[in-house]
């Protein structure tokens, strides 16, 4: 543990997220290196921490005013040992190469649970959609792709969207790669439905989450209805948690972006959920209106540099961190457990921190880690390229009904490697248990590649 650790920090100093997303797994799967004395001779960590391929490219566009602009872009292929590299692209003034080896590293187990034939990867740039026209954003994806497309295909890598990546920018990067490939093909995920895009894409991975939570609930007898639940953000991943949360009876009272947060006590319904839709997708506005249209909302904006967040501070049942990664560190997880919480669901990639993680496995709250909780996004993709392969689509009761058969049998999956490696209810241990061995046997079949 320690020694790949090393190994990882010397070669890699400066990638902080990177460290951290390894020295999870890494911790997870130290009885499993016991156990297994063949995957510590065959190196299999030391292969699997190193991404099979890095590429990184310069991205210029000119925007509205005539001006050149330069972002800087990558794609990490991390593991191809169950499958293309599958994983999403993320545009953020944030993004860098720590965070997308992060990323890519976490997706290579996660994809491996949902048990599709999928590898890991991730991708994205500096760049900022925010504040961006239409044709501005337009530009920077078609000259994103204009270097993407020599690297990505529907059986070498098949990208999909992030933060900052959702229908418009899929649109816009499928667009380019057809001309520039003059090929229609499933290269990419997250399409719109009248072009090769699958029913429940958009809704798969907060409905996921909310499955999962599900799940966990019913090892001890409960379910969601009647449930006070918080949820950060309020891109793709919030909206539709919310959405399948209200469908379960629950009440959600939080909603986020990165300037604020607004706390409903009297819960979003459907028809506030609606409004929160058309406000961040498409009058792409902020969640302050939220309060400004309903009165009986509170926003609070967020200061930087403060030692936690105000939204995990409230009295609830479960919590929905569904906005970016260490969005709750070990205070607000102290928050959440003093203010009643029991479960909380991962809907975000990484969104606690290690030493917040530790305070809800010792106060036994059921933690639902992110590479399985919300696999559920990466499952449906899987199915959009299944479609795409078959040249059919199914109907949404069908992708709803596979959907919801993943997320069980991921649930099921992680429970049992817990047990199996003496942690019982240890959703994390579990994934990383059962995500390792999947794809490091895989690995092992073949050979030292
Ligand atoms: P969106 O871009 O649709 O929404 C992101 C939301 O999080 C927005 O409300 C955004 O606010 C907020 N946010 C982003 N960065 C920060 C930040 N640094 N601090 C506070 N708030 C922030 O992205 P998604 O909903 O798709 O993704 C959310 C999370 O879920 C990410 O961690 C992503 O990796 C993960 N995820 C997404 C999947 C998917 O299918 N889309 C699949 C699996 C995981 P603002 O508008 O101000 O930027």
């Amino acid at each position: 543990m320690t020694e790949i650790m090393d190994i990882v920090t010397a070669r890699d100093p400066g990638q902080p997220e990177f460290h951290q997303a390894v020295s999870e797994v890494a911790e997870s799967i130290k009885p499993v290196l016991d156990k297994n004395p063949e995957y510590r001779q065959a190196k299999v960590l030391e292969r699997i921490v190193e991404p099979e391929r890095i590429i990184q490219f310069r991205v210029p566009w000119v925007d509205d005013k005539g001006e050149v602009q330069v972002n800087r872009a990558f794609r990490i292929e991390m593991n191809s040992a169950l499958g293309p590299y599958k994983g999403g692209l993320r545009f953020h003034p944030s993004v860098n190469i720590s965070i997308l080896k992060f990323l890519a590293f976490e997706q290579t187990f996660k994809n491996a649970l949902t048990t599709l034939p999928m590898g890991g990867g991730k991708g994205g740039s500096d760049f900022d959609p925010k504040g961006k026209s239409d044709n501005e954003v337009m530009r920077f994806c078609q000259s994103f792709m204009a270097e993407l497309y020599r690297h990505i295909g529907p059986n070498t890598d098949v990208p999909a969207g992030d933060i900052g990546v959702g229908a418009r920018e899929i649109g816009y990067l499928f667009g380019f790669y057809k001309k520039l490939r003059n090929e229609f093909t499933g290269v990419l995920t997250g399409k719109g439905l009248n072009w090769g895009g699958s029913l429940i894409r958009p809704e798969a991975t907060g409905y996921g989450v909310v499955y999962y939570a599900a799940e966990m609930l019913a090892t001890r007898n409960e379910t969601l209805e009647g449930k006070t639940c918080l949820v950060s953000g309020s891109g793709n991943v919030a909206q539709y948690t919310t959405e399948k949360l209200l469908e379960f009876g629950a009440k959600i009272v939080t909603l986020s972006d990165s300037n604020g947060y607004i706390y409903d006590p009297e819960g979003v319904s459907q028809e506030k959920l609606e409004f929160v839709k058309m406000l961040k997708n498409v009058r792409r506005g902020r969640i302050k209106e939220y309060a400004e249209k309903y009165s009986g909302a509170e926003y609070v904006a967020l200061e930087s540099g403060q030692d936690h967040n105000p939204l995990w501070d409230y009295q609830a049942h479960c919590a929905f961190p569904s906005a970016t990664e260490n969005e709750i560190n070990a205070l607000d997880a102290q928050n959440l457990v003093k203010n009643g919480v029991k479960v909380v669901a991962e809907g975000a990639n990484m969104p606690t921190t290690p030493d917040g993680i530790d305070v809800f496995l010792n106060n036994g709250v059921l933690f639902g880690p992110s590479k399985a909780a919300n696999a559920g996004g990466v499952s449906v993709s899987g199915l959009e390229m299944t479609q795409n392969s078959m040249r059919l689509g199914w109907n949404r009761d069908e992708v709803d009904n596979r959907l919801q058969m993943i997320m069980k049998n991921i649930h099921k999956t992680c429970l049992d490697a817990a047990e199996e490696y003496g942690t019982p209810q240890n959703y994390m241990n579990g994934a990383n248990i059962a995500g390792f061995v999947k794809v490091v046997d895989a690995m092992l079949d073949q050979g030292v590649v």
